[in-house]
C-alpha cells in the first residue's frame, strides 16, 4: 500500500474554500455500504454457510460488479428470472425487492426463498398496497426499467404510474376528483425528485405527499456528504457500478454542486490518469453497494500519483442495522 495519511473533519454542507493548496483528497463520510446492502450481502453469505453451493440469486444481489463476481466465484448462480431456478432449490431475492408475482412463481416451483429485500424498499411496497386499497392513483417517481420500481409497481400495477421527468408528468391525465399521492424509488436524487414533485403539484395541486420520506437515509446521507465536498474539489471520483442508481446520482450531485469533473468507476484501474493532470484536489466517495476495499484501491492509486493526504469529511454518522431474514437468524439454542 502507498503512503497515505487519513485525517478526519466533521462539517456541514457549506461552500468553504480549501484550507491549504497541497494536493489532497477529501473523502466523503458516510460512503459505501448501507444497512440494506450489508444485510443482503450477509444473507447470501449465511445462505452459502447454511445450505452450501449452489445458491441461486434472482438479479444482482446488489448493484456492484465486484460483489457479484466474488459470489460467483464461490458458487452463487445469478439468474434473471425465478423460472430459471431448478425446482426446490434455494433462491435469494435481491435487496431491490420483487413483485408479488415473483413470490407466486417461487411458490409454484417450491423454492426455498430467502428474501433480502431492503426493509426500506418493503416500506414503500406497504405504502403502495395501503394507498391502492384506499382507492388512490399512485404516481411513483423513479427510473424506468429499474428493478426496484418494477417490484414496487408490481404491488398494484393498475393504479401505479411511473414518472421519470417532465415528459412523463405531461403524459399523466386524471379526472379532477381522483385521489392522488406520489411515492418514490429509494435511491433518487433528493433535489431532482423535489423538482418532479413541483411539476406534479403544478398540474395536480391536490396531490398528497408520502407519509414519510421514501428516498432512504443512506441515499440522502451520501448526497449530503458529496454536497459538502463538491465545491472544494476539482475532480470527484465516485466508486460504484454503472447500474447502481444511488452511485450515478452521486456523480450528478457532485457536478451540480461545483465539481468540474466527476466520474463513476468500478475499480481504481478505470481511473484515466489524464483526469488528474493539473488537479490539486480530488473528492472520493462510493455508492451504497460498494465494499470499502474498492475505495482503498482508489486512495492507493491517488497516493501513488502524488495525493498522499486524505482528509475525511464527515457529515453524518450511521449505526442502523437490519436483522437477517428469519430463516438465517441464529436459533435461540445457538445463541445461548
Ligand atoms: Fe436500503 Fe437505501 Fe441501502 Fe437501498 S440504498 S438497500 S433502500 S438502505
Amino acid at each position: 500500500m502507498a503512503d497515505m495519511t487519513i485525517t478526519n473533519t466533521a462539517e456541514t454542507a457549506d461552500t468553504g474554500q480549501p484550507t491549504h493548496a497541497d494536493k489532497r483528497v477529501l473523502l466523503a463520510a458516510p460512503r459505501g455500504y448501507c444497512a440494506g446492502v450489508d444485510r443482503a450481502v450477509e444473507t447470501v453469505e449465511k445462505s452459502l454457510e447454511k445450505y452450501g453451493a449452489p445458491i441461486y440469486v434472482r438479479k444482482e444481489i446488489v448493484h456492484n460488479k465486484h460483489v457479484v463476481k466474488t459470489f460467483e466465484d464461490r458458487g452463487v448462480i445469478f439468474v434473471d428470472e425465478t423460472t430459471e431456478v431448478p425446482q426446490g432449490a434455494n433462491v435469494v431475492f435481491s435487496a431491490h425487492g420483487v413483485s408479488p408475482m415473483v413470490h407466486q412463481e417461487a411458490r409454484k416451483l417450491e423454492l426455498n426463498t430467502l428474501d433480502a429485500t431492503c426493509p426500506l424498499v418493503t416500506k414503500v411496497h406497504h405504502e403502495v398496497k395501503r394507498f391502492a386499497k384506499q382507492g388512490y392513483q399512485i404516481v411513483l417517481i423513479g427510473h424506468h426499467g429499474h428493478e426496484e420500481v418494477e417490484g414496487t409497481a408490481g404491488e398494484a400495477p393498475d393504479v401505479v404510474h411511473l414518472v421519470d421527468g417532465q415528459d412523463d408528468v405531461n403524459a399523466l391525465d386524471f379526472p379532477e376528483d381522483t385521489k392522488l399521492i406520489w411515492l418514490s424509488q429509494t435511491t433518487l436524487s433528493v433535489d431532482e425528485t423535489m423538482d418532479t414533485v413541483k411539476m406534479l403539484r403544478e398540474k395536480f395541486p391536490h396531490i398528497q405527499d408520502p407519509p414519510s420520506d421514501d428516498i432512504c437515509y443512506a441515499t440522502q446521507n451520501r448526497q449530503v456528504a458529496v454536497k459538502a465536498i463538491a465545491p472544494k474539489v476539482e475532480l470527484m471520483i465516485v466508486v460504484g457500478s454503472q447500474n447502481s442508481s444511488n452511485s450515478k446520482r452521486l456523480v450528478e450531485v457532485a457536478l451540480q454542486h461545483g465539481t468540474k469533473e466527476s466520474y463513476l468507476v468500478d475499480y481504481a484501474d478505470q481511473i484515466d490518469l489524464a483526469w488528474l493532470e493539473g488537479v490539486n484536489s480530488v473528492g472520493v466517495t462510493s455508492g451504497a453497494s460498494v465494499p470499502e476495499i474498492l475505495v482503498r484501491g482508489v486512495l492507493d492509486l491517488l497516493a501513488e500519483q502524488g495525493f498522499p493526504t486524505v482528509e475525511e469529511v464527515t457529515t453524518a454518522t450511521e449505526d442502523l442495522i437490519f436483522s437477517l431474514p428469519r430463516e438465517l437468524r441464529p436459533s435461540r439454542t445457538n445463541r445461548e
